[in-house]
């Protein structure tokens, strides 16, 4: 095996936690164990970075960890680092801990970041953990699967209940600013309609008319899954059903369960591939690089890069929900 082209690399998680990120974590580590390079945990995102918050990773720091949910190294949002005294702080501690490269496992944010530090010297390498999927450059990120199982598991309970009670049911799920949970779980659950942000919203034929058709069929419930990123969330739908069919809509929202758990097992092999790439490339010299899965092969992107992508719903999902709730 050839010497790696670094050393001593820090690994950290940061912004919104996400089912899998102890798997990327372990991966890093042992696959630096594998090469010869050393690993140091920074604890709390860039938080930690700038105050020394850092702990030494070995063989059995990182044992049993892939099934676990959540992650060990804790994960922080800084407004701190946000600003260029922050940054030369962070850079201050990498030179004290003597790293040279740093691995970081969160969403554009976190990349963002990564960019700053590069700017110091430093060799960065970005992996997308968000249970959002809102990465561009990378048709999946990390807790995506856990996420959209774990709300599936809440509403077809729900359903249960819904469906004896002949109620219509209103869930908001996670995704921030995106819809791709909304729209995998939708499709997932049967939902009668489903309201994502990327795409404007007709009320009478995306909702009211779904509702409509499923009742003249002889159905009693109805399952309408919003995204939280669309205007108004799952209150204002609710209102809006109640003005238009006077039903009572029953309002869930699911918020942070769906950030836990243990990963699936597509997490956690997605977590595990991704960390092997990211030390892999940083053995080989690469220096501000993003880790990526395209299809089913694992790419990687210059970070500048990656974050001038774009991402739209996958309109194979959206062309199926359509047609599965009867939207035309
Ligand atoms: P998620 O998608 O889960 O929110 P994220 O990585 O996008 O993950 P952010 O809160 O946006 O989450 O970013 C994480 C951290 O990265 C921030 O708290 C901040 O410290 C740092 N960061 C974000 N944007 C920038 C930026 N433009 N320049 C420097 N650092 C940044």
């Amino acid at each position: 095996m050839e010497k790696p082209a670094v050393q001593r690399i820090g690994v950290f998680t940061s912004g919104g936690d996400a089912p899998g990120m102890n798997a990327a974590i372990r991966s890093v580590v042992r696959t630096c164990l594998h090469m010869g390079i050393e690993c140091i945990g920074i604890r709390r995102g860039y938080h930690g970075l700038i105050n020394g918050d850092f702990m030494p990773l070995n063989f059995e720091s990182v044992s049993g960890l892939s099934r676990r949910g959540g992650t060990m190294l804790y994960s922080a949002r800084s407004e701190d680092f946000k600003a260029k005294q922050g940054q030369e702080r962070a850079g201050a501690t990498c030179k004290l801990l003597g790293l040279d490269a740093l691995v970081g496992i969160g969403g554009d944010g976190t990349f963002r970041g990564l960019l700053c530090l590069a700017q110091q010297g430093l060799s960065v390498i970005g992996i997308p953990g968000t249970i959002d999927n809102d990465i561009a450059c990378s048709t999946y990120t990390i807790g995506f699967d856990s996420a959209c199982n774990t709300a599936l598991e809440c509403i077809d309970k729900l359903r249960d209940t819904m469906q004896s009670h002949e109620r219509c049911s209103v869930v908001e799920v996670m995704g921030r600013h995106a819809g791709h949970v909304a729209l995998n779980v939708g499709v997932a659950c049967g939902a009668t309609a489903v309201l994502v942000p990327e795409q404007p919203i007709d009320f009478e034929a995306d909702v009211i008319e779904p509702i409509r058709r499923a009742r003249l069929a002889g159905r009693t419930h109805f399952m309408i899954i919003v995204a939280e990123g669309v205007q108004g969330g799952a209150y204002e739908v609710a209102k809006r059903i109640t003005e238009a069919t006077a039903m009572d809509p029953r309002v869930t929202i699911l918020g942070h369960v769906q950030r836990g758990g243990a990963p699936t097992a597509r997490d956690r092999i997605a977590a595990t591939y991704m960390g092997y790439e990211a030390v892999r490339l940083l053995a080989e010299g690469k220096r501000c690089r993003v880790v990526a899965l395209q299809g089913d092969e694992y790419v990687n992107y210059d970070i500048t890069e990656a974050l001038n992508m774009k991402k739209g719903l996958d309109p194979q999902t959206y062309t199926v929900m359509r047609a599965l709730t009867g939207v035309k």
